[in-house]
């Protein structure tokens, strides 16, 4: 049988790297950071989530070594065996403190997370109403439930009114976005999402895995930023990116969601409890997050300072202010190549192009991180503009 299975997935993959979207690897020889090898070569990296640069931060081994001491490598069990212990529920409280929400429950990922709660709320007599761009996580989520499945345009507010105006028959309507749009660094319009929920009596989720520990005043993501925080009644979000960048997710929300998930949601029940060593470090980069602006301030900076540098050199950006930020290229090759020439000039950044992103919407996605320094952002924005002559003299 194998012969000719093997000789279709050849096809598929000829089919994948003939269209130009063959992914590849790079295996990086050093921890994650600002500053990473690769073939024995320093490189700067922006295209990490690493937004706080805490991914390597010493305070978080320290945390994690000595949870390793205290609490073991692994958990061998699901939560609700033998799989929870105090710092468990002392990180799901301490994540309930930021959002401002009852209870959070944890989840091996986010796209664990997304991928439970939809199943769990919503039957088929119910309606869910996405935004067209929302991360794969949520929609396959979506696809697991048997909710009415409903689609906006990308941040369509006419659009979102007029899907739930044809939703009002729903037992339950539920609203759900991406807090920031991560190809684009744009924010979901929460206010008028909150707004038109409350005037078709439907729930608002967030995933504000793009937001949570940097965005807002405290930290506490995109519901915090618009003033929303208590219009929002579900937030998932992840602990991969700038709360450390290892792994996990939560849902963060009003107390009966949470319990219920607690008995009804698949990868909770079904998937083990999250190492120790994971949680404790989780719990030491909230407290980082706690104790002051100084990381968010100086992620908000290098964003600024990278987005005026570059709009000054003369590049297209997408407006904003997130420290992710589009660099546009009006041909799909020129984004590549000059991902390419910025690589052999020692910047990691990556380019994207149809279908990740719409045709004629080439990009390379820069990501900024606390960590950067002044000269790192520096010498990215002169790599552009070398690059940028490198080509047009090809
Ligand atoms: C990264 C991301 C996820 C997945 O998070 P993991 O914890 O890595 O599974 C889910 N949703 C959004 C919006 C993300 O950006």
């Amino acid at each position: 049988m194998y012969q000719n299975v093997k000789a279709q997935l050849v096809q598929t993959l000829e089919e994948i790297s003939s269209a130009g979207l063959l992914k590849n690897e790079r295996a990086i020889e050093s921890p994650q950071g600002p500053h990473i090898r690769f073939q024995q070569k320093e490189l700067l990296n922006f295209c990490s989530n690493n937004y706080l640069g805490l991914s390597s931060d010493p305070r978080l081994i320290r945390s994690s070594q000595e949870a390793l001491e205290t609490f073991g490598f692994g958990m061998s069990s699901v939560r609700f065996i033998c799989g929870t212990q105090t710092i468990h529920l002392e990180l799901e409280s301490k994540i309930s403190k930021l959002l401002s929400r009852e209870a959070t429950i944890l989840f091996p990922s986010c796209f664990d997370a997304n991928g439970a709660i939809f199943e769990v709320l919503l039957t088929d007599a119910d309606a869910v109403i996405s935004d067209e761009l929302n991360h794969a996580s949520i929609i396959d989520g979506i696809r697991l439930s048997k909710a009415v499945r409903y689609r906006y345009r990308n941040r369509d507010m006419h659009d979102l009114e007029k899907q739930l105006s044809q939703c009002s028959s729903a037992r339950r309507r539920l609203i759900v976005t991406d807090g920031v749009f991560s190809m684009d660094g744009s924010y979901a319009p929460l206010q008028q999402i909150c707004d038109l929920a409350e005037r078709y009596d439907a729930l608002v989720m967030v995933d504000d895995s793009h937001a949570v520990g940097f965005t807002g005043k405290t930290g506490a993501g995109t519901p915090e930023l618009f003033g929303v925080s208590d219009r929002v009644d579900i937030i998932s979000g992840t602990l991969g990116k700038a709360l450390g960048g290892a792994s996990g997710g939560y849902i963060s929300a009003h107390k009966e969601i949470v319990d219920l998930l607690r008995q009804r949601a698949r990868p909770y029940l079904f998937s083990n409890a999250l190492a120790p060593s994971i949680v404790s470090a989780s719990l030491t980069a909230l407290e980082l997050v706690e104790q002051g602006s100084d990381l968010r301030e100086g992620l908000a900076r290098n964003a600024f300072h990278f987005r005026s540098k570059m709009s000054e050199a003369g590049f297209t950006l997408l407006p904003g202010e997130h420290p992710i930020v589009p660099i546009m290229f009006e041909d799909e090759h020129q984004a590549k190549q000059m991902a390419e020439i910025m690589l052999d000039l020692g910047i990691y950044v990556v380019a994207f192009s149809y279908p990740v992103v719409p045709l004629g919407r080439a990009r390379i996605r820069v990501q900024l991180s606390a960590a950067h320094s002044p000269k790192d952002i520096d010498l990215c924005v002169a790599a552009f503009v070398q690059a940028r002559d490198i080509l047009s003299a090809n």
